[in-house]
Order: C-alpha cells, then sequence, then structure tokens
C-alpha cells in the first residue's frame, strides 16, 4: 500500500443549510461523490476511505453508490478528533503516504494532488496552498483597523495535506486535546517539515450558500443537454426531367411534384429542426397557400429553421436524412448533398449523414409513384443554472 486518500466529510454544514454540504447536488451530483472521483480517479493514490457522521451512512452510501474505496469510519467532536480516528483506521494497512482532504472540496484537481505528493520528497509534509495576494488588516473591537498585516510569506492553506504515514498518525496521537485548525498545524506542532505546494483558485471549500452557487454555476458551465427532432416527406413523380434532392438537382425522369421545389430531403430535414425545437412544422412557417413560396428553393426553408435554433441558444449537433426510392440512384450524389446540407445549417461535413435505401419494389416509392425521406437531428442547448 503506498498513498491513502482521507476524505473528511463528517462535518455537519451547518452554515450552508439543507443538510451536511457534502452531500448536497452539485449539478445533480453529490459534493462528496465528486470528491471522491477525484482521488478514485488519480493514478497515484491506492485507495480512498472517508471518515462520516454516524447519521449521514444512507447519504454516504448513495453518494458513492458503485465506487470502490474502503468502508467509511466514524468521526469525533471535532475535525482534528475525525481526522486521527481515520488515520487510525489506515494503522493496520500501513500506507507510505496519506493525503487528508476537505470533503467540501470538490474541485481538487490531479495537478494538485500531484503537487502535494511531488513535495514530500522533501519533506514530511507537503499541503496545498495560496500566496496572499490581498492586503490584509488587522480590525479592533469596534470594526476599525488597528493593524495592517505585512502579506510577505503569507498563504491560505488548502487540503489536499498529504504527510508521510507514520509521522502524521504519530503527531495527531500527541496532539490529543490540543484545538488546531488544520492537519498542517497538527504537524508543525511535532516539529515535522511541512512545505507549501501550488493549490488552485478552483479549489474551493464549499462553506456558505453563496459558495454552494458559485459551484453549481461552474459545474453546470459548459453542460448541454440534448433534444432530437424527426421528419418524414413525400412527394409525388410528375413529368420532368430532374429532381431536386437535398439541395442537388439529379437528372431523371420525371419530376417531385410540389407548391415549391418539391425537395422532399431538405422538407423531412426541416420539419426533423423544427421538431427538435418544438417549433411547428414546414406548413406553420411557409404554408402552401402563400404565393411566395411556389417554386421556391427549399434552402430558404431550411435556412430559417436554423435561425430558428440560434435564436433560441440551440444549436444543431448532426443531421441524418435517409432517402427513400428505387430511382434515381443517391449514391454518386451524396457527396455533393452532405456539402450543400453543412453549408446550409453550418456543419461541418462529419456531421451530415445522406443515406438512401429502396423499398424492394414495394409500395408508391417501388412503383416510382413518388419519393420519400425521413430524417433526425440533434440540437444541443446550453443548460441553465
Ligand atoms: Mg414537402
Amino acid at each position: 500500500m503506498k498513498a491513502a486518500a482521507l476524505i473528511v466529510a463528517a462535518g455537519r454544514g451547518t452554515r450552508v443549510g439543507g443538510g451536511p454540504k457534502q452531500y448536497r447536488l452539485l449539478g445533480g451530483k453529490p459534493v462528496l461523490r465528486r470528491t471522491v472521483e477525484a482521488f478514485l480517479r488519480h493514478p497515484e493514490i491506492d485507495t480512498v476511505r472517508c471518515v462520516i457522521h454516524p447519521d449521514d451512512a444512507s447519504e454516504y452510501a448513495a453518494a458513492v453508490d458503485g465506487f470502490v474505496l474502503l468502508d467509511p469510519v466514524s468521526g469525533g467532536r471535532s475535525r482534528q478528533d475525525s481526522v486521527r480516528m481515520g488515520l487510525e483506521s489506515l494503522e493496520g494497512m500501513a500506507p507510505d503516504i496519506v493525503l487528508i482532504h476537505d470533503a467540501a472540496r470538490p474541485f481538487v484537481s490531479a495537478a494538485v494532488i500531484d503537487a502535494c505528493l511531488k513535495g514530500l520528497d522533501a519533506a514530511e509534509g507537503a499541503i496545498a496552498a495560496m500566496q496572499v495576494h490581498d492586503t490584509l488588516k488587522r480590525g479592533d473591537q469596534q470594526g476599525a483597523i488597528a493593524a495592517t498585516i505585512d502579506r510577505t510569506n503569507l498563504w491560505h492553506a488548502q487540503t489536499p495535506q498529504a504527510f508521510r504515514f507514520d509521522a502524521i498518525l504519530r503527531a495527531h496521537r500527541s496532539a490529543l486535546g490540543h484545538e488546531l485548525t488544520d492537519d498542517a498545524a497538527v504537524a508543525e506542532r511535532a516539529g515535522l517539515r511541512v512545505v507549501l505546494t501550488p493549490g488552485s483558485h478552483e479549489n474551493v471549500k464549499i462553506t456558505t450558500i453563496a459558495d454552494l452557487v458559485d459551484a453549481e454555476s461552474r459545474v453546470s458551465e459548459g453542460q448541454r443537454i440534448c433534444r432530437t427532432g424527426i421528419g418524414f416527406d413525400v412527394h409525388r413523380l410528375g413529368p420532368g426531367d430532374r429532381v431536386i434532392i437535398c439541395g442537388v438537382e439529379i437528372p431523371h425522369d420525371g419530376a417531385l411534384v410540389g407548391h415549391s421545389d418539391a425537395d422532399v430531403g431538405l422538407h423531412a430535414i426541416t420539419d426533423a429542426v423544427l421538431g427538435a425545437i418544438a417549433a411547428g412544422d414546414i406548413g406553420t412557417h411557409f404554408p402552401p397557400s402563400d404565393h411566395r413560396w411556389r417554386g421556391a428553393d427549399s434552402s430558404v426553408f431550411a435556412r430559417h429553421a436554423a435561425e430558428l435554433v440560434h435564436a433560441r441558444g440551440g444549436r444543431i449537433e448532426n443531421i441524418d436524412v435517409t432517402i427513400i426510392c428505387e430511382r434515381p440512384k443517391i449514391g454518386p450524389h451524396r457527396p455533393a448533398m452532405v456539402a450543400k446540407l453543412a453549408d446550409i445549417f453550418g456543419l461541418q461535413v462529419e456531421c451530415v449523414s445522406v443515406k438512401a435505401t429502396t423499398t424492394e419494389g414495394l409500395g408508391f416509392t417501388g412503383r416510382g409513384q413518388g419519393i420519400a425521406a425521413q430524417a433526425a437531428t440533434s440540437i444541443s442547448f446550453a443548460l441553465s443554472s
């Protein structure tokens, strides 16, 4: 056993309200789950144990559901007691190194953990810390400034705090009864050399409601939800010498009949896009009764649908269309169709799929009376907080 992580999750977190903060949800995931995950994922951490409050057994079990880690142990009256009890529970496994970490710091990065581990090369302890940049004031009882503190060499202590296991266990046992606010203070009291390693601004401890709100907006940043739309269209074949499918003109011994250019492919796709944003269908926006759309280029309809998506803050992720006919052969025109659709919808060609199938001679498409198309699309939206 080389490195163990001890997550201190026994606090009651009364300042946040609504139950202990380490079990509150952030982006739908308990804070503690995020914290534990950060250590389980780190390649140099061999095992993880949490110290919990005995009343929180069911919340704990739900928070770490599916994770492989040591059974939790119960904490004590103070944080210091809880850490000592956690360390004692690891004694039999004799890890070389232990990283002690607050459950309420879910944004600890691999880089911060790395820095602590590296710091132990030259010391018995290494803690994540941030240099103080603000000017510090000491106030008097009346709230007036009594003194300005020299901020040179001042640091904010964070966690993880990494230690040689035997040394920190001994230090904690000898500090019994002394009220110290972090494990580095316990180590310092025992005369251990503890170095400061780079923490991060993201590695905040969630203490207040405002911290929780900030954390929530951070996790929802970049998260998107996807909506799916489907579309289907049919046009009859009549006299003529070409058809237009997905914006591409194809010589044929007939023409698709319709009010507009009868582009069955673009119509199916346009309906899929409108469907994904629940904005009606192509007929709602471009009624066949409106003479303006007689013989219209259907890319106008498609571009309008794409604009509606953008106006709602959506992003079209992909388009997939299937053209259903015996003839003309779609295959030779597929690259041109993909390029045309990519242009209309502002997509990379990798996100556009044009497929074709026959109906084995069956039905109206089989008899060459018409051409059908079906389409699907995914449209993503930023998850609002
Ligand atoms: Mg149509």
